[in-house]
């Protein structure tokens, strides 16, 4: 299967697992994201995995962590809407400081999973709004680079989510080295300027490998 645009994501026969190139340097993360959650729409996909999908709701819990942009985008979709940046993290989110370092994710309930997962129809409750690493979630492998990328995106956004609360310095980030400062959706960050240079270079390679 082929998501062809500025971003391509495969299925790699050869290493049976899903894998990530970027064709354009001004590819954003806008475009990353909706290349991948389009990829489960497509048939191939759907007859690889929707089939074997139960409904588990493992997908929706476990660390969910938050960017900024996560934020804007469920206030705008409607939750909690009237609320200020720390009151939205306070009734949603979960805040966690360990060794100097802040974690925001979505809060879970008392069976561990996403608080915003409906258990009477198994189904998002804020599914237009959902947060990019549930969009992004893929119930297969990945390769190193498609995972990487993924983890550095929503880093980058959560770091600049803390800092925007005040709850630290964006986890060593300024508002200077920072991409996601003073940006409202994702079609404003660049994918270089989230990836480390080893994760760019290996990215913008067109051989087919990871690294
Ligand atoms: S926001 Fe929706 S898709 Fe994301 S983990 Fe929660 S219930 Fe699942």
């Amino acid at each position: 299967m082929m998501s062809v645009g500025k971003v391509r994501y495969r299925w790699d026969n050869g290493t049976e697992c899903y894998d990530l190139e970027v064709l354009d340097p001004a590819a954003t993360v806008a475009d990353y994201e909706q290349t991948v959650s389009g990829i489960l729409a497509a048939p191939e996909a759907k007859k690889r995995h929707s089939e074997h999908c139960v409904a588990c709701s493992i997908c929706c819990g476990g660390r969910l962590p938050l960017t900024v942009v996560d934020l804007y985008r469920l206030k705008m979709g409607g939750l909690g809407m009237a609320l200020p940046l720390n009151g939205w993290a306070a009734a949603y989110g979960l805040v966690q400081q360990q060794d100097g370092c802040v974690d925001i994710t979505l809060r879970l309930d008392e069976h561990e999973t996403c608080a915003l997962w409906n258990r009477e129809d198994g189904l998002c409750s804020v599914y237009e709004s959902r947060p990019l690493i549930c969009r992004t979630y893929i119930c297969a492998p990945l390769s190193w680079r498609a995972s990487e990328l993924r983890g550095q995106i929503v880093n980058a956004g959560e770091d600049e989510l803390v800092r925007m609360l005040g709850l630290a310095d964006g986890n060593g980030r300024t508002e200077k080295t920072q991409p996601f400062a003073g940006v409202l959706d994702y079609g404003g960050v660049l994918l270089r300027d989230v990836c480390s240079d080893r994760l760019w270079h290996s990215l913008t390679r067109q051989d087919g490998t990871s690294e």
